[in-house]
């Protein structure tokens, strides 16, 4: 028996494993990942990690210990450079071949570069990984000015942590608002009075043209503007999104469109291989079409379907996606996926900073997003996920318990 092996060991590596084994998978079970890390949380290497100078280890996601005693085996530094998948045998670098019965592709994704010239120089960053931490951290902490590229989830992390530790920061962000495609238009707009409350410079509708060298001493990066305007750097935070690492799953011939394809368990269109978190593009039953997910939620929930179609206990993945994301000490959670055309009703109070928007299409919940009102969140999440909607008027007013409608006939 050549068991069960997994490419990419974070939340859906890990969380496929541990479903397997808990649900009887009797197998071996080997954990390739090319990071010599034991598996980590990644969300607070924007936020908690990077202001403060806590130790790896506080990121772990699971001890060795926990590994070694559920027989979970952990490969790691080595990269899998190729899947055969007539013959079920995967290859890593340096030759060595490993064989499943059953394969995990939970690769991740990587950070999308600009196309533009100076985004190979020293101190022009991207954060994704635990080194990209490390390398970011000392040079947060000695800089003076920070440019962040891109006003996403993980740019505006960055631009927070910045600011509060008193550095000079400015976001330049392409779109016509912050976070454009995944939150409300009230909570762009929210976060965007709030990082320019902490005197962080956003420029919206506006495009980088290159990265040019300092002209002198301490004078590291100049970003150059589409507008032609000169900022000084001490380093650059690129954070421009992400792209699926699909290319192991394309050279061996599996369907991928904008992250390897996937159904309703994680099966992708070779027998016995299967994927899961960033890397995957499923049809998501909430948003009524095929997308790709990068959430912890996502990753974890569909790692775990994974593990268990593994081991015999199929159960299709339908979590109602969630993200969160922390800014100075604004918590935004999200529930649900909405489209642009969903309209809007707000709950509680903007001026507060404590207020959700309910995105409803028809007279249907579709999505709430919610600033420090983790209350909302809990119960949208659960009415979402019974298909039960308040109403516009109900959902507008906060003295109305959402909670009485779970009890509804
Ligand atoms: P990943 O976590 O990307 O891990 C994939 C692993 O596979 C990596 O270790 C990679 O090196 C490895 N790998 C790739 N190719 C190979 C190969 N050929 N051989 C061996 N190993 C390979 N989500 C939230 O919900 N909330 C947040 O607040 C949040 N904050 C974030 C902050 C940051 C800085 C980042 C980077 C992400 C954040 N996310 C957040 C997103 C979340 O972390 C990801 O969606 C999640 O990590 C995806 O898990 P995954 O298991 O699919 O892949």
């Amino acid at each position: 028996m050549n068991g069960f092996v997994i490419i990419g060991a974070s939340y859906a590596g890990v969380h496929a494993a541990l479903a397997a084994r808990e649900s009887g998978y009797d197998g071996p079970i080997r954990l390739v990942a090319d990071e010599p890390h034991l598996p980590y949380q990644r969300p607070p290497l924007s936020k908690a990690y990077l202001a403060a100078d806590a130790a790896p280890e506080t990121l772990v996601l699971r001890g060795a210990d926990v590994f070694a005693g559920k027989g979970i085996e952990l490969v790691l530094g080595a990269r899998a450079e190729a899947i055969d998948p007539a013959t079920r045998r995967i290859s890593l670098t340096g030759g060595d071949r490993v064989d499943f019965d059953h394969l995990l592709i939970a690769t991740g994704s990587r950070a999308r570069r600009l196309p533009i010239e100076g985004q190979d120089r020293d101190g022009v960053l991207s954060l994704r990984t635990l080194d990209d931490a490390h390398e970011l951290r000392p040079r947060l902490r000695a800089a003076s000015d920070v440019v962040v590229i891109g006003g996403g989830f993980i740019g505006l992390e960055v631009a927070s942590t910045a600011a509060k530790a008193g550095k000079s920061v400015t976001v330049i962000e392409a779109a016509p608002r912050l976070l454009g495609r995944a939150v409300a238009p009230a909570i762009s707009q929210y976060l965007l009075d709030l990082h320019r409350g902490h005197g962080v410079d956003i420029r919206l509708e506006t495009g980088i043209t290159r990265i040019d060298a300092g002209a002198g001493a301490g004078e590291s990066h100049v970003v150059v503007l589409s507008n032609g305007e000169r900022l000084r750097a001490d380093f650059v935070l690129v954070g421009v999104g992400g792209i699926a690492n699909q290319e192991l799953a394309l050279d061996a011939g599996l369907a991928c469109d904008n992250g390897i394809v996937v159904d309703e368990v994680g099966r992708t269109t070779a027998p016995g291989i299967y994927a899961a978190g960033d890397c995957s593009q499923h049809h998501n039953i909430w948003a009524g079409r095929r997308l790709r997910l990068e959430s912890v939620q996502h990753a974890t929930d569909q790692g775990r379907a994974v593990g268990l179609a593994v081991a015999g206990k199929e159960e299709p993945y339908t979590s109602v996606p969630r993200f969160w994301s922390d800014q100075y000490d604004a918590k935004l959670q999200m529930v649900g996926l909405a489209d642009p055309r969903d309209d809007a009703v707000i709950r509680g109070n903007i001026a507060d900073g404590r207020f959700s928007v309910f995105r409803y299409r028809d007279a249907r919940l579709v999505a709430v997003d919610s600033i420090n009102r983790p209350g909302d969140q809990m119960i949208a999440r659960r009415l979402i996920g019974a298909g039960r909607s308040p109403t516009r008027e109900q959902a507008a007013d906060t003295a109305f318990d959402l909670k009485t409608l779970e009890a509804a006939p």
